[in-house]
């Protein structure tokens, strides 16, 4: 008998059918002896719709009440899943964030998990009770609500399965794994069925939204195997049809590239004519961070006449107009010529920890991408990964190029 955490995402929860079938996956875990925490999104497009909602008020709206319309999503379903459940005969109670309660810090809109007391919530799972849990929100030391940035639920789940210290924690979600790359943009992505945890926090921190990343972080720091499963058809998690997320092993393929990441979310801007003097690029990026702005990708072209560069960055698209304001503010005592930005842009990253052996990965890429004449803006390395700012009108030519290139591409 195993103690297991499953979430159910916004597709999975999309209309009241729906959570009647993953009420019917819980029975199924239920049957097989286990006990069960759930963890559910808001139906899908809720929280985009109580999103819109605020800003329909104000363009601005203040951080706490924006909070306090956008966590409702998941309470509705948390309630109706409890009430699936009982429909099936099984005893089961919600619980919101602040019920638990689930500890956050302050920040709205991005909270971070400071703690989740769980010894109620597992006094009842003890019960006999299944304890259905809204993701995506919890509660500050002041008792104000608070959410966990988009795809949160994942998470809360994962954070709930550390506290509860359970068995296996299951994403279930509109997809049956996690793939070598989105699925939805190459058809012949190949699925995964293991991937460790530095390569599943590095897809996801470089795009794949599949797993939020904190999710992935807490797992990783807590060794909870979490497993991503489809929501879809008969298998339950037990069946393990799914990707495992979970520490590295001698099982794993060792390919030099495991998954191709894109993300839409950055906005180039490069500053021409700084002086080419010690301190200016000190200068350019305290200002940045200053004021909360984090940058991704940094390039600065060699100055040919040793007086004047250029330096091209990336920041997340929600900062770059106050990126433009918070340097333009600074011209005068920074000294560059102008400031240029481009939000047509998309960075594919190449994840694998077979990188780390595998000499030439990048190579391979540069002249994948050249190949079809697609034109790189600015690159960047890790360990175990390499990024590619490209204009983004290439997204699939390239993703499809790579992933082939790769050997990726599902037989
Ligand atoms: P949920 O609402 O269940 O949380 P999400 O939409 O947040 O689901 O995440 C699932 C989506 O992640 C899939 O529909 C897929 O388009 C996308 N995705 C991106 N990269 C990958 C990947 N490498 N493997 C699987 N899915 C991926
Ligand atoms: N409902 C939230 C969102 O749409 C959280 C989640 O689904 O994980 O981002
Ligand atoms: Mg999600």
């Amino acid at each position: 008998m195993a103690l297991l955490v499953l979430k159910f995402g916004g597709t999975s929860v999309g209309d009241v059918e729906r959570i009647k079938n993953a009420a019917s996956k819980v029975a199924a875990e239920v049957k097989l002896g286990h006990k069960v925490a759930v963890v559910v999104s808001a139906m899908a497009g809720v929280t985009d719709q109580l999103i819109n909602y605020c800003r329909s008020v104000t363009p601005h709206p203040n951080p706490r009440e924006h909070d306090a319309v956008v966590s409702t999503g998941e309470n509705i379903t948390a309630g109706l899943m409890a009430l699936a459940l009982q429909q099936r005969g099984l005893n089961a109670r919600s619980w919101q964030g602040w019920q638990v309660p689930l500890r956050t810090d302050s920040t709205h809109n991005k909270a971070r998990i400071i703690d989740i007391n769980a010894a109620s919530l597992l006094h009842h799972i003890n019960q006999g009770e299944v304890a259905v849990m809204a993701g995506f929100q919890g509660v500050t030391d002041d008792n104000s609500v608070t959410t966990l940035g988009r795809g949160g639920s994942d998470t809360s789940a994962v954070a709930l399965a550390a506290a509860l210290k359970a068995d296996r924690c299951d994403i279930y979600t509109d997809v049956d794994g996690v793939y070598t790359t989105d699925p939805r943009i190459v058809s012949n992505a190949s699925k995964l069925d293991r991937v460790s945890y530095p390569e599943m926090l590095m897809m996801a921190s470089l795009g794949a939204k599949v797993l939020q990343t904190r999710s992935v972080e807490m797992a990783l720091r807590y060794h909870v195997p979490v497993q991503v499963l489809s929501t879809f058809g008969n298998a339950i998690g037990s069946e393990l049809p799914g990707t495992l997320v979970t520490d590295e092993d001698e099982n794993m393929e060792q390919k030099s590239v495991t998954g191709v990441a894109y993300s839409r979310n950055e906005d180039k801007v490069t500053l021409t004519g700084i002086p080419d003097t010690p301190g200016k690029a000190a200068a350019i990026f305290s200002t940045l961070a200053r004021t909360g702005i984090g940058v991704d990708m940094i390039v600065q072209t060699a100055s040919h006449d040793g007086k004047c560069t250029d330096i091209t960055f990336t920041v997340a698209k929600l900062d770059l107009d106050r990126a433009r304001q918070t340097l333009e503010s600074e011209r005068a005592k920074i000294g560059f010529a102008d400031i240029l930005t481009d939000k047509n842009m998309v960075k594919l990253s190449l994840v694998g920890i077979g990188m780390r052996s595998h000499p030439g990965v990048a190579s391979l890429m540069f002249e994948t991408l050249a190949a079809k004449n697609i034109n790189i803006q600015a690159i960047e390395t890790s360990e175990i990964s390499i990024g590619v700012l490209i204009d983004e009108s290439y997204t699939e030519l390239a993703l499809r190029a790579l992933h082939t290139a790769y050997g990726l591409d599902a037989e």
